[in-house]
């Protein structure tokens, strides 16, 4: 089913995996996916390599979550890395094993600089991607998008002009960065709204896990610290289990307000470790109906 059409009856709950390194890992991401299938998600994704290396395990995992647990699955797809005719190749492929939804991104480029040069890359942006599988294929695409700027963007306002451009192109819904303080995500809304984007927002939530690992992935992809979660991870620099316990207090606070602003949906980033996430569902006893 469209994930655009799921979010027209319901306020969904979504899950985000990414995949193993080699075939050994791909019973403990699917034992994953499947401890979490008890929250009946409305859809689970599973994220795709740019540098190449895991592809082959995303495709296998979207294959699996579909025929073998029967969830609705979004798979991602990146630009950067692939010819046209490998894009077509997989959508094709995707398309006859009766995947509906793609979320279409750009991707990030490896550290180790395999993809520098772009040789192989048809399209430059998540933009192009989205306009080339909407004018050729049949699926509900989604994008992503930036509550505080993505880190390459030269102003909010460039940002939000490309957010559009995807929006413009075939994005029928956009799934949220992380962010700690929502009212970064409110803010983001309300410029988009102003600036015509009508399209369904997801939030995307991402728990705390550790310390060490929050201030990795906020350094990574531009997101802020508020100061008042940046005290807490101090106190449990070197405790990893109390910052767990934390960031699932600091995760339910999130949801909350952000169910009790409106939201369509959460998309929770599981990252392979449904603990937190399923203490933050137990805690919450979300309301799906729609307002
Ligand atoms: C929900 C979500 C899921 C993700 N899943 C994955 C995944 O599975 N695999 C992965 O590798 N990464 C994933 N990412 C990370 C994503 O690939 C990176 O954030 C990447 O740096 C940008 O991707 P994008 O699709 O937003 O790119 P773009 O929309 O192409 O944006 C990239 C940058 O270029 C600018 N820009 C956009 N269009 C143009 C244009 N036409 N001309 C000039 N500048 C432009 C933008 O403002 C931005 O600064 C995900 C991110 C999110 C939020």
């Amino acid at each position: 089913m469209r994930i655009h059409n799921i979010i027209a009856g319901t306020r969904t709950i979504s899950f985000e995996f990414f995949p193993p390194k080699d075939t050994s890992g791909m019973i403990g991401v699917l034992d994953k996916i499947k401890s979490l299938k008890s929250y009946s998600p409305d859809f689970v994704s599973i994220t795709y390599g740019a540098g190449g290396s895991t592809r082959r395990f995303s495709e296998e995992l979207i294959m699996q979550a579909k025929a073998e647990h029967d969830l609705e699955v979004m798979a991602h797809l990146t630009c950067i890395g692939h010819s046209a005719d490998e894009l077509d190749a997989i959508l094709r492929r995707w398309d006859k094993s009766g995947i509906d939804n793609i979320i279409a991104l750009r991707g990030d480029f490896p550290k180790d600089g395999f993809l520098n040069s772009n040789i192989n890359s048809t399209f430059q942006h998540a933009s192009d991607l989205i306009k080339f599988i909407d004018e050729n294929y049949p699926f509900c695409i989604g994008a992503a998008c930036y509550p505080e700027c993505h880190p390459e963007s030269i102003s909010i306002e460039d940002d939000l002009s490309f957010t559009k451009l995807k929006v413009e192109n075939g994005a029928e819904f956009l799934i949220t960065q992380l962010f700690y303080d929502n009212d970064d995500f409110y803010r983001f809304v309300e410029r988009a709204r102003s600036q015509g984007i009508t399209v369904p927002i997801i939030p995307g939530v991402l728990p705390v896990l550790s310390a060490k690992q929050t201030r990795r992935f906020t350094s990574l992809c531009g997101a802020r610290i508020p100061s008042n979660l940046a005290a807490k991870l101090n106190k449990y620099e070197n405790d990893d289990k109390s910052a767990r316990a934390m960031g699932v207090d600091y995760a339910i606070k999130q949801v909350e307000s952000l169910w009790d602003y409106g939201v369509c949906g959460v998309h929770f980033y599981v990252l392979n470790r449904s603990y937190s996430v399923s203490k933050i569902l137990d805690s919450l006893k979300l309301d799906r109906q729609l307002i």
